[in-house]
C-alpha cells in the first residue's frame, strides 16, 4: 500500500485533515524541508491519498513552475490511484484538469471571466521578446530613444516594469532598490508603461505578468473569488519559495481562512528573486492565518549519497541566512564528490563526453546523466562536442527552438488568426511580404486596429503600391482561417503552406528550418484548440532543440544539458556542473549586493543536490570569453568559484582528468627535444 512506504513526518503531510469521509476541509498546511526529502512525493502522494478518500479530482487545483513538473504530478498521481482503485492510470491524470502553472491556469480564468473584466477573450499572450518589442515601438514613439543621454534599453525598461509589477512595489522604490542607475528617468518611465498598457489593452494583448496581475485584481473583487475559490476543495502548490506576492496574494483570496491550502517548499533552494519572488512567502505562510498553518518538516533525504549530501550541506551551511535543517541519508558510498580541474572549456567537454560514454557502456542510460550550468551560453563547447561524437542531448532553459525566427514566424500567423488587433505578430507578419515595409504595414495595422472587424478592413484595404500578389495570398488565408472553415489540424497545415514559399525564399537552409516548423505541427497536434496551444506554448515552451540532436522521441536516449533554473525539483543518477569558477557561479551579473550573492550560491546547492550517487564539479582554469572590450574574444584566467573555499574541499576529491596528465607530461616532453634544423637542412642536399 502506497502509504507504508512514506516516512511518518511524510506520512503525517499526506493523511492531514482526511481523516473524515467525503468532502474534505484540511486547515492549512506547510511542509517545508531542504532538497530531495520528498516534498513533491508527499505533494503527489497527498493528492492520490485524496482522491482515493473519495476527493473529486476536478476540485483539486494543483500548481507547479512548469508545465513539466505539473504533467510528470498528474502521472504520479495517476499510477498511486491506479495502484489502489484498479483504474486507468492515464484517466486518472487526465481527470486532474485543473493542473498547470500560475500563468497557464490564470490565462484559463482570464478566459472564464473576460467579459465580466472587460477583456475580449480571444486575447493573445506576449512573451518577453514580444513585450520588450512593444516597449520598443512606444519608447520610439514618445521620442525617449533620441534623449540625449540613454535612456534605458528595451530589455531593461521591461525588467522595471515587470519588477514592479510582480513585487507590487512603487515604481520610485523599485528603482532605487533594483535599478539604481535609471532613476533619473522615473517620469518618463512611468509615461512609458501607461502608454505600454494602453497599447495592450488596445491590441488585445496580455503579457506574462498580466496574468497574474489580472487574476490578482479580478479575485480582489471578494464575489469572483469566492467564486473561484469555491470551484476547488484543495488548492496545492509545489515549490513555493519562488512564488512571488501578487502569487501569494491570490492564494490568500482564494482561500482566505487557508482551508484546503496545502504548499510545499525549501528557503534554501530560492533562485527566483529576478522575477521577484519573496522567500518570505513561504516563511510568513504559517501566520497568515488563524489558527495559523500546521507545519511539518522532513528530514531525511532520499535522494543523494552520504558524500553528495554532507558536501551540498557544507555549502549551503555557509549561507548568511537559512531555516530549513540539514538532512541526513542512508544511502552510504565511499566516493566523494569530485572536484576536476581541467585547462579549459574544451577540455572540460572532452572530460564530460568522454565519462559520459563511459558511463553508458557500464549500462547507464544517457538520460539518467545530466549536465548542469548556470547560463545557457556556458553549454557551447560542450554541444559541439556531443554532435562531433554523436551522442544525442536535449537543452532545457535554452529555448533555441521557440526562438528561431521561422518558429517565431508561423506562431505570429496563429496569433494573428486568432487576434487580429495584435500588432506585434501583424507587423512580424506583413514585413515578411515583399515590397511592405514598416510604414506600410504600421498604417494597415493601424486601421486593422480602429475597427470592429479587422479583418474585413483589411479585406477591403488598398494593397501596399509595391506589395505584390503576396498581399493577396495573405489576406485571403487570413480570411479562410478566420472564417471557421478548418479544424485545429488543418488550419495549421494550411499556414505552412501558405509560409514555405516564404521560408525558402528568406532562409538558405529551409530544408531544417521546415523540420522545425513540421515539429511544431506535430506538437500542436496534441492541443485541443489554437488558442490553447498558443497559450501553453507561449508560457513555457517546449526546449528541445531539433537543429543539434534532432527531434527527441520519447523512447529514444539523450544527454539532458540543463540550466540550474530549469533543472529545479528534478534528480539524476549521475550529474556533471560546468564551470564552476568564479563570474559563472556566482554569475558576473550578479555580484552587485549580497543578495545577489546568496541566491547564487542557493543555485550551486540546488545544483549539487540534483545528483543522486555521483556528481563532478568541473573547474576549468582558463576561460573564453566573449568580448565585449576592446581586444575582442579573449581568453580569462579563472578562480575556483567563492562558494567553494579551502576548508570545504575535504568534502570532495580533487583531481584534474589523467588524460590531461599524461598530455601536460609529454607536451613538457616536448619542449625538451632539441632539433638542429639548420643542419638537417644543410644536410637535405648533400
Ligand atoms: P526538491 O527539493 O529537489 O524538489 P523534493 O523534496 O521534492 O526535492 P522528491 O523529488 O519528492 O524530493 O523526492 C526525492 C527522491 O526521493 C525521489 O526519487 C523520491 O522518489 C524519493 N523518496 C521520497 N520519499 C521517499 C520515501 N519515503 N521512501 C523512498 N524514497 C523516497
Ligand atoms: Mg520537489
Amino acid at each position: 500500500m502506497y502509504l507504508e512506504k512514506l516516512n511518518s513526518q511524510q506520512r503525517l503531510a499526506v493523511e492531514h485533515g482526511t481523516a473524515s469521509e467525503g468532502r474534505h476541509v484540511a486547515g492549512p498546511l506547510l511542509v517545508i524541508a531542504g532538497a530531495g526529502s520528498g516534498k513533491t512525493n508527499t505533494l503527489a502522494h497527498r493528492v492520490a491519498h485524496l482522491i482515493v478518500k473519495g476527493a473529486d479530482p476536478y476540485r483539486i487545483l494543483l500548481m507547479t513552475f512548469s508545465r513539466r513538473a505539473a504533467s510528470e504530478m498528474t502521472r504520479r498521481v495517476g499510477r498511486i490511484c491506479a495502484e489502489v482503485l484498479g483504474t486507468n492510470a492515464s484517466a486518472m491524470a487526465d481527470s486532474l484538469n485543473w493542473s498547470g502553472t500560475f500563468h497557464g491556469i490564470g490565462a484559463r480564468f482570464l478566459r472564464d471571466y473576460a467579459e465580466q473584466i472587460g477583456l475580449d477573450p480571444a486575447f493573445t499572450i506576449h512573451d518577453r521578446e514580444d513585450s520588450a518589442d512593444l516597449l520598443n515601438l512606444i519608447r520610439q514613439e514618445l521620442g525617449f530613444s533620441k534623449t540625449e543621454s540613454r535612456f534605458p534599453g528595451k530589455g531593461a525598461c521591461l525588467a522595471i516594469y515587470s519588477r514592479a509589477v510582480n513585487s507590487q512595489k512603487e515604481l520610485g522604490l523599485v528603482l532605487k532598490e533594483s535599478f539604481p542607475w535609471c532613476v533619473g528617468w522615473e517620469a518618463q518611465l512611468r509615461e512609458l508603461f501607461i502608454a505600454y498598457v494602453e497599447a495592450k489593452q488596445a491590441q488585445n494583448v496580455l503579457d506574462y505578468d498580466d496574468l497574474l496581475l489580472y487574476w490578482a485584481q479580478m479575485v480582489s473583487e471578494p464575489l469572483i473569488a469566492e467564486e473561484i475559490g469555491s470551484r476547488f476543495d484543495h488548492i496545492m502548490v509545489d515549490e513555493y519559495q519562488d512564488t512571488n506576492r501578487l502569487q501569494a496574494s491570490i492564494l490568500m483570496a482564494l482561500k482566505p481562512d487557508g482551508q484546503g491550502l496545502t504548499v510545499v517548499g525549501d528557503d534554501a533552494q530560492s533562485i527566483y528573486s529576478f522575477r521577484a519572488a519573496e522567500v518570505r512567502n513561504i516563511l510568513d505562510f504559517p501566520g497568515s492565518f488563524e489558527p495559523a498553518a500546521k507545519i511539518i518538516t522532513l528530514e531525511q533525504n532520499y535522494r543523494s549519497t552520504q558524500p553528495i549530501l554532507k558536501a551540498a550541506n557544507a555549502v549551503i551551511d555557509l549561507a548568511r541566512e537559512r531555516f530549513t535543517k540539514n538532512l541526513w541519508t542512508d544511502r552510504e558510498s565511499s566516493r566523494r564528490p569530485r572536484l576536476v580541474t581541467v585547462r579549459d572549456e574544451s577540455e572540460q567537454a572532452r572530460y564530460v563526453a568522454d565519462l559520459v560514454l563511459d558511463n553508458r557502456e557500464e549500462g547507464l542510460k544517457l538520460k539518467q546523466q545530466a549536465v548542469l550550468f548556470r547560463a545557457s551560453h556556458h553549454s557551447g563547447a560542450l554541444e559541439v562536442e556531443l554532435t562531433r561524437r554523436n551522442i544525442p542531448f536535449v537543452k532545457f532553459g535554452g529555448l533555441k527552438f521557440l526562438d528561431s525566427a521561422h518558429v517565431k514566424d508561423m506562431l505570429a500567423a496563429l496569433r494573428f488568426v486568432q487576434n487580429p488587433r495584435d500588432k506585434v505578430a501583424g507587423f512580424r507578419l506583413m514585413l515578411l511580404l515583399p515590397g511592405v515595409g514598416p510604414a506600410s504595414a504600421g498604417r494597415a495595422l493601424d486601421l486593422m486596429a480602429a475597427d470592429r472587424n479587422p479583418i474585413l478592413t483589411l479585406s477591403e484595404m488598398q494593397a501596399p503600391p509595391r506589395a505584390g500578389s503576396e498581399w493577396t495570398e495573405f489576406v485571403s488565408v487570413l480570411q479562410e482561417l478566420k472564417g471557421g472553415n478548418y479544424d485545429w489540424a488543418t488550419e495549421i497545415a494550411r499556414l505552412r503552406e501558405w509560409y514555405q514559399p516564404h521560408l525558402e525564399r528568406l532562409h538558405e537552409d529551409a530544408p531544417t528550418r521546415l523540420a522545425d516548423i513540421e515539429q511544431l505541427e506535430q506538437i500542436a497536434a496534441s492541443y485541443p484548440s489554437r488558442e490553447r496551444f498558443l497559450t501553453e506554448l507561449t508560457l513555457d515552451p517546449p526546449d528541445a532543440t531539433s537543429d543539434h540532436a534532432g527531434a527527441p522521441l520519447l523512447d529514444e536516449d539523450y544527454l539532458i544539458l540543463s540550466t540550474i533554473h530549469s533543472a529545479k525539483g528534478q534528480e539524476w543518477t549521475r550529474v556533471f556542473m560546468l564551470n564552476v569558477v568564479d563570474g559563472c557561479i556566482p554569475s558576473d551579473l550578479a555580484v552587485g549586493t549580497s543578495a545577489e550573492i546568496e541566491e547564487e550560491r542557493r543555485l550551486l546547492y540546488v545544483a549539487m543536490t540534483r545528483a543522486r550517487d555521483q556528481l563532478d564539479l568541473i573547474v576549468p582554469q582558463r576561460f573564453f570569453t566573449h568580448g565585449q572590450n576592446a581586444q575582442g574574444d579573449r581568453h580569462v584566467y579563472a578562480a575556483r568559484s567563492r562558494f567553494l573555499p579551502a576548508t570545504l574541499l575535504q568534502f570532495f576529491e580533487v583531481c584534474s582528468p589523467t588524460q590531461s596528465k599524461s598530455d601536460v607530461q609529454s607536451s613538457q616532453a616536448a619542449r625538451q627535444v632539441r632539433i638542429d634544423m639548420a643542419a638537417r637542412m644543410r644536410g637535405m642536399w648533400k
